[in-house]
């Protein structure tokens, strides 16, 4: 097995491969350079050696976050941490603090602060207010509906909120951490000029960036690209991203910085020119396009979110729900809608469910479950419609990239009563 650092190298210079999904956990810890430690996993640990004692930065998710404590205790068996820092709360991100804590109890050392953003606890409290919704939409973005989890809800709240740029000393490192709004609205990243190394949580994570995730609150893509142009004046060696390998050269740290930033920047800036030009959210989606020479950069794939659905969030945030259809404002149901084209038509089920067909099989996936939903909408109760409307997911799901998209198209084929012929391309990364 290659290091990490061998396979961070291959990763760059060969790409992300169908076998070799941007974020395979190696689930090892390893130095990358002098005092900058690495927890390869579906989310990544970073830790920084301050001689004295260690910086946490995002010590893990319920089912990882045991095995890195261990990984770090196994290397530095008496180091105390001073402290961990989440660089924003989603679950892969935030738990096993209290590991940390605990230690220190036990050890008599000073407890570890909770280093976060504060609107950390804003987020924690929409989880626990929405866990079902939570349970069900992640189900469907990860595994496809395949099981509805626990939502677990006891967070580990910060000690100390980051809402302005701080500067903390790890022994003899002095790290600086900067406040965020980019995947989230309660980001924070990391520089530690000694080391030349920027820990960037989830604002780099080798693919499109996830700015435009259809089941989650706003996401912010100007904010984002001026975070990573900030990292990016810092002339750093390293970065340590939130999920996939490190980048290692400064070279390589440049064009994975700018490169994303530009991707979001010119979706921000059409979308932005065509608002103001008082054009509906139909036109816009049509028209604005992501740059050739961003969309071949390795690290830049649809391979999780993809820039139709940033197009929408960014309209969301600058705009609202309202697309600009008239109709759209205060819309029929789609039941009788469907019931109502379906009468409009010679024996109208079965003939929409025909050409959907027909049309899949010219690759025309918009229209064709477009139509097989109208006729699933006008006789929910119908198996045959049911089955064939599951079938048409299910292949759609083989030709779409994003986890997003596989996601919810497999979980509406098993909401249909047909299991999936393709599984989540990452689902298998996170077990
Ligand atoms: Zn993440």
């Amino acid at each position: 097995m290659p290091t990490l650092v061998e396979y961070a190298d291959q990763m760059w210079t060969e790409g992300p491969t169908s076998d070799r999904h941007p974020w395979r956990a190696l689930n090892t810890f390893e130095e990358v350079s002098n005092g900058v430690w690495f927890a390869s996993s579906f989310a990544n640990l970073s830790l920084i050696h301050g001689g004295t004692e260690l910086l946490v930065v995002d010590p893990g998710a319920t089912n990882n976050a045991e095995r890195k404590f261990d990984q770090i205790r196994g290397i530095f068996p008496n180091l105390p941490v001073k402290a961990v820092v989440f660089t924003h709360g989603h679950h892969d991100h935030c738990f096993g603090a209290e590991r940390y804590i605990n230690e220190a109890n036990e050890n008599g050392w000073n407890s570890p602060e909770i280093l976060a953003h504060p609107a950390i606890n804003q987020r924690f409290n929409r989880y626990a207010k929405t866990a079902g919704f939570n349970e069900v939409i992640n189900s469907r973005q990860f595994r496809g509906g395949a099981s509805v989890g626990s939502w677990k809800k006891d967070y580990v709240r910060p000690t100390r909120e980051i809402s302005d740029p701080t500067e903390l000393d790890v022994g003899s490192v002095t790290v600086q951490i900067n406040p965020a709004r980019g995947e989230t609205d309660d980001a924070l990243w990391l520089h530690i000029p000694d080391l030349e190394t920027i820990c960037t949580g989830d604002l780099f994570v080798w693919t499109a960036p996830n700015a435009g995730n259809p089941q989650k609150v706003q996401r912010y893509s100007g904010d984002w690209a001026n975070s990573l142009l900030h990292m990016n004046e810092l002339n750093a060696r390293i970065i340590l991203p939130g999920h996939g390998p490190p980048i290692i050269g400064k070279e390589r740290v440049r064009d994975a910085l700018v490169s994303t930033a530009e991707y979001l920047q010119t979706l921000e800036d059409q979308t932005i020119q065509l608002m103001n030009s008082g054009v509906p959210l139909d036109t816009i989606l049509s028209e604005v396009t992501v740059p050739e020479t961003l969309l071949q950069k390795h690290f830049l794939q649809p391979v999780y979110d993809e820039p139709e659905f940033i197009i929408r969030n960014i309209w969301r945030l600058y705009g609202g729900w309202y697309d600009g259809q008239p109709a759209n404002l205060k819309p029929p149901s789609e039941a009788n809608m469907a019931v109502e084209l379906v009468r409009l038509i010679p024996n109208g089920k079965e003939a929409l469910m025909e050409r959907a067909v027909e049309l899949a099989a010219q690759e025309e996936w918009r229209l064709a479950c477009k139509l097989a939903d109208i006729a699933f909408n006008s006789d929910p109760t119908d198996k045959e419609t049911m089955l064939r409307r599951g079938m048409l997911y299910s292949e759609r799901a083989k030709v779409e990239t994003s986890t997003m998209t596989v996601g919810i198209f497999n979980s509406t084929a098993r909401e249909m009563g047909i299991l999936p012929d393709s599984d989540n391309t990452f689902s298998a990364q996170e077990k």
